[in-house]
């Protein structure tokens, strides 16, 4: 494996984050969160992220940048984004909505969800923004267990997805809209969105939070089971900055674009909120996936600073090097990506393909914001999710059978990936189920987080992930590691994505099955699925590679991009298949 070594050359920008163990040692969570809120104890997200700018230089800077096919692009300004805002927490304090109230928002990529969600922290109420592909079943049961009081969505979503289900949505008191055509709605028990908002006050005084105020609802992918809802507070304002000071390594003349939908954390931490406090300019596109239209707006909106997920990658590699060969990326500067495994081929394929290679990066939605990187200060290796940034504290852990836990220092050897709790944008708790955000603590004084996934250190101090603790298969006295064969399987030119699972087996406990689906050009026949298990054969040896492997058209995955490997194994064994509520492509 190569190192892809940093070089002062590689820098068009003095990079924020320069020498590793320096930074580590002078960095606390005071300081930080002192830096961005002052030292007054009073920390809300939006007013941070927005109206700090909003008095100062950057008033008429655009805060976003909104794309939609068809459309000229339209910019919102930080004193514009202020002014809605305010405008959009006077209306809920209008309807008697309060601080701890929650809020649901669900709506495309359209400038109204960013404005909600930022004038409702500024009420000092709990946002929780939701996926607009959901369908009436798990927009009914997350509104449920999140107790929502207001929703805001737009009329035809209402119409689609919410309506019929009202009745099962009792917590539910004001549906707000947004009419898609720009107009003005008159649904029966709804109000108009934009009538209440050209009512309402430009001036508002922003709710007094404190850091351990509730502000965000996050819910996780649903990879590995049932979703389960994750609270975060406004104190997260400080790991937002420095991720996005260490990870993104934003500067304020950067235009940034996240492609995450604010229905998952990252779309929010890294969508909404890390650029704004930076104040830089995001780009928001507003359309699903297009390579074509992808490469475009890296192009044409000079993106400097690109923060995307493996399932992208992956959907670029797949569509071929035609594409990227008609366009320019001369601004762009630094790419990282999030949400799954990069397999090394696609740290790779950036540097050929983009110039440069992308960073990877890893967290979750319990931990709030970016917790392990490859960032500008060090050398990648492809493969590794990179190392803790300033403030966190990683280990390797073991969870032994009396409960107690017993922390790996040995390198290369596998457990369960630990994070010493404490840092501010760690969730407080999961939404009725006290038990559970229990047990995910151990330790002396539950000082360790244990995050669910496996996980190795090496000797430099970088982390390689090996797979969920769930997904990780047990073949004759071997754990192999989903990750390690998919990323085998990745190397071949045939293979766009790969999922593998174990198949329960008498004599070895589990074999090892692949699924694959091709890049384009490529088509499915015996002997290619028999070169593909040489192929892996070569690469992992007998005892790990796969024994079988299947070609799909695509891979199934949840909404936010990841491979479901629960859904290929149900289906493969003939087993219920399970939540599907975030299954991409379904109800
Ligand atoms: P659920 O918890 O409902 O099964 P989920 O864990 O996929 O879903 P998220 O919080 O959105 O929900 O995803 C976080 C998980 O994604 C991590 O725990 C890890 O398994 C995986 N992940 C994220 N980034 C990376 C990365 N860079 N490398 C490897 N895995 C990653
Ligand atoms: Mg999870």
């Amino acid at each position: 494996m190569s190192i892809i070594r940093k070089t002062a050359a590689d820098f068009r920008v003095a990079p924020n984050f320069a020498d590793y163990e320096r930074e580590r040692a002078a960095f606390s969570w005071r300081a930080a969160l002192q830096e961005v809120a002052g030292a007054g104890g009073r920390v809300n997200l939006a007013e941070l992220a927005v109206d700090r700018h909003a008095g100062s230089g950057l008033r008429d800077k655009p805060a976003f940048r909104f794309l939609e096919r068809g459309c000229a692009p339209r910019d919102l300004s930080y004193g514009e984004l202020s002014r809605l805002t305010n405008r959009f927490a006077n209306v809920l304090a209008g309807l008697g909505v309060k601080r701890g109230d929650r809020v649901f928002v669900i709506a495309g990529r359209i400038p109204e969800l960013y404005v909600a969600v930022l004038g409702a922290l500024k009420n000092g109420s709990i946002v929780s923004p939701l996926f607009s592909a959901f369908g009436p079943e798990p927009i009914a049961t997350r509104m449920n267990l999140g107790g929502g009081s207001v929703l805001v969505t737009t009329d035809l979503l209402y119409e689609r997805k919410v309506a019929k289900a009202r009745e099962r949505m009792p917590t539910l008191k004001h549906v707000l809209l947004v009419a898609e055509d720009g107009g003005t709605t008159d649904l029966p028990d709804t109000l108009d969105l934009a009538t209440l908002m050209a009512a309402a006050s430009e001036q508002c005084e922003t709710a007094p939070t404190g850091p351990e105020d509730m502000a965000l609802l996050h819910f996780t992918s649903g990879t590995t089971g049932t979703p389960k809802g994750a609270i975060h507070v406004h104190g997260a304002v400080a790991t937002h900055w420095a991720t996005g000071k260490y990870a993104l390594d934003l500067h304020p003349e950067d235009i940034f674009w996240c492609t995450a939908d604010p229905g998952w954390v990252t779309g929010t931490s890294y969508g909404i909120i890390a650029p704004l406090l930076h104040g830089v300019t995001s780009v928001v596109d507003r359309e699903e996936f297009d390579a074509e239209r992808w490469y475009a707006i890296l192009q044409d909106e000079g993106v400097t600073v690109w923060y995307t997920a493996p399932t992208a990658v992956r959907m670029l590699m797949k569509a071929g090097a035609e594409i990227p060969a008609k366009y320019r990326f001369p601004e762009l500067r630094f790419i990282a990506s999030v949400g799954e495994p990069l397999n090394p081929e696609a740290v790779r394929w950036g540097k050929e393909v983009l110039g440069l290679p992308i960073h990877d990066n890893w967290w979750q939605t319990e931990t709030g914001g970016i917790m392990i990187a490859n960032t500008p200060a060090f050398d990648i290796k492809p493969g590794s999710m990179g190392r803790p940034l300033p403030g966190i504290d990683a280990a390797i852990a073991k969870r032994n059978e009396d409960g107690s836990l017993t922390l790996i220092d040995t390198p290369d050897v596998e457990g369960e990936l630990a994070l010493r709790a404490g840092w501010p944008s760690m969730f407080r708790g999961y939404l009725n189920n006290e038990e559970r955000y229990r047990k995910c603590f151990a330790g002396p004084n539950n000082e360790w987080y244990l995050t669910g996934d496996l996980a190795k250190r090496d000797a430099d101090g970088y982390y390689w992930f090996v797979g969920r603790a769930d997904d990780v298969i047990k073949s004759a006295g071997h754990l192999i590691g989903p990750f390690e064969v998919e990323s085998a399987l990745m190397e071949h030119p045939a293979v766009a994505e790969a999922g593998v699972i174990g198949k329960p087996d008498p004599v070895v406990g589990e074999t090892v099955k692949a699924f694959v689906s091709l890049k384009q050009g490529y088509t499915d026949s015996e002997a290619l699925r028999m070169e593909l298990l040489g192929h892996a054969r070569k690469r992992l040896g007998a005892a790990v590679a796969p024994k079988e492997i299947a070609v799909l058209p695509s891979l199934p995955r949840t909404r936010s991009g990841k491979i479901m490997r629960r859904l290929l194994k149900a289906r493969e064994l003939g087993l219920p298949e399970g939540d599907l509520s975030t299954l991409e492509g379904g109800a």
